[in-house]
């Protein structure tokens, strides 16, 4: 493989929120850097102060539609990944993780570049087995409001698959747990930006059911360096690998912590559980430690008062705008 300072990486999905942070990893490690997003959920202000950058250049258009860019190394993030988005036009949440996958495997066969996939723990479903091991095969609803995202993902893992055993494609794939840190989106609709925004607006936090169910937050630098760790390994690691914080919380915990942090007036009310919500969610990270030497060293109490300056240092009306 190339030396890291001179790879060519391509990252779809890089004007997003994870792909905006590793976009920045990869450029101070002195790489050139393409990045193919279509912003529907990205954000061109993601990266806005590298316009100019002499190593990076960005292709503004839909993975399923545009020629893949060239590159030796693929970082294919391009999704959306809160449920609130990626449940609002599920056919395009479906056509991005298969046609788009199908589109960078591909290019990625014809050129003999490594791919990594963002996979996701929600391949995991709503788990029966926990903490969930990579050999977990899951407990996913096909047919219910999550599937577009769930099967969507299981089907490109199935197409990385598929490209190395019958054409010998490079594949990595990275199961990703719930990932968050400054550069989300005031209107992302995931749990940790949602109580931070509506408690800094001293707005009441919406806890889902009882907020029993658990979640392991992994803060975003710590999740970008097992992505780099993982396209830096031997051709022979494939993963999947299960990448995220085993520090566990319900969402209950959760809320108070942003409430304790933030202050105010804010209070917390109970809404209805959304369909097929998973009650509990962990990652086994012993194969990243065994296979990669990586942990995450950001701890919940560390991470989120980043976050919170985050969306403090936002104008007001930036952080409460909605998308169209
Ligand atoms: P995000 O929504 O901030 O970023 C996704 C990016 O992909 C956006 O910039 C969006 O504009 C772009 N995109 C979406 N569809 C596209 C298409 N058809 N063509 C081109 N670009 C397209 O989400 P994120 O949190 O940065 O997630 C990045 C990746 O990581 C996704 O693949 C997601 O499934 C995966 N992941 C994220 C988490 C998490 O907690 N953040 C957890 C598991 C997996
Ligand atoms: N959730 C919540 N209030 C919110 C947003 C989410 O209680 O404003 C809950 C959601 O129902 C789920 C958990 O928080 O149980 C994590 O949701 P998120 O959308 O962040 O990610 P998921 O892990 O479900 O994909």
């Amino acid at each position: 493989m190339t030396d890291a300072g001179r790879a060519r990486s391509l990252v779809t999905g890089g004007g997003g929120f994870i792909g905006a942070h590793l976009v920045r990893a990869l450029l101070a490690r002195g790489e050139r850097v393409t990045v193919l997003d279509d912003f529907s959920t990205g954000d061109r202000a993601n990266l806005g102060d590298l316009r100019h950058h002499p190593r990076l250049s960005v292709v503004e258009g839909d993975v399923c539609d545009v020629r893949i860019p060239a590159a030796d190394r693929i970082y294919h993030l391009a999704c959306p990944a809160s449920p609130v988005w990626y449940q609002r036009d599920p056919i395009r949440t479906l056509r991005t993780c298969t046609v788009g996958t199908l589109a960078v495997l591909e290019s990625a066969r014809s050129t003999g570049a490594t791919v990594l996939l963002s996979s996701t723990s929600e391949v995991y479903g709503d788990p029966a087995v926990h903490p969930q091991p990579e050999d977990y095969w899951g407990h996913v609803n096909p047919v219910g409001p999550r599937a577009c995202y769930d099967e969507g993902k299981r089907a490109a893992e199935a197409l990385c698959f598929s490209y190395h055993r019958q054409h010998g494609t490079a594949i990595k794939v990275a199961r990703i747990f719930n990932t968050y840190g400054p550069g989300m989106r005031a209107d992302d609709g995931r749990v940790i930006s949602n109580f931070v925004v509506r408690a800094l607006a001293g707005r009441a936090l919406e806890l889902a059911g009882d907020g029993s169910q658990t979640r392991s937050f992994c803060y975003v630098d710590d999740l970008v360096d097992g992505l780099i760790r993982l396209m830096d390994s031997p051709d022979e690691v494939t993963g999947p690998v299960n990448l995220g914080n085993p520090e566990e919380y319900t969402i209950a915990q959760l809320a108070d912590r942003v409430l304790d942090l933030v202050g105010g007036p804010s209070r917390i009310v109970h809404v209805p559980l959304p369909t097929d919500d998973p009650a509990r969610r962990r990652p086994d990270i012993s194969t990243a430690r065994r296979v990669l030497g990586w942990v995450p060293h950001t701890a919940l109490d560390d991470g989120l008062p980043r976050t919170v300056d985050h969306f403090r240092r936002q104008d007001p009306s930036t952080r409460q705008a909605k998308r169209a």
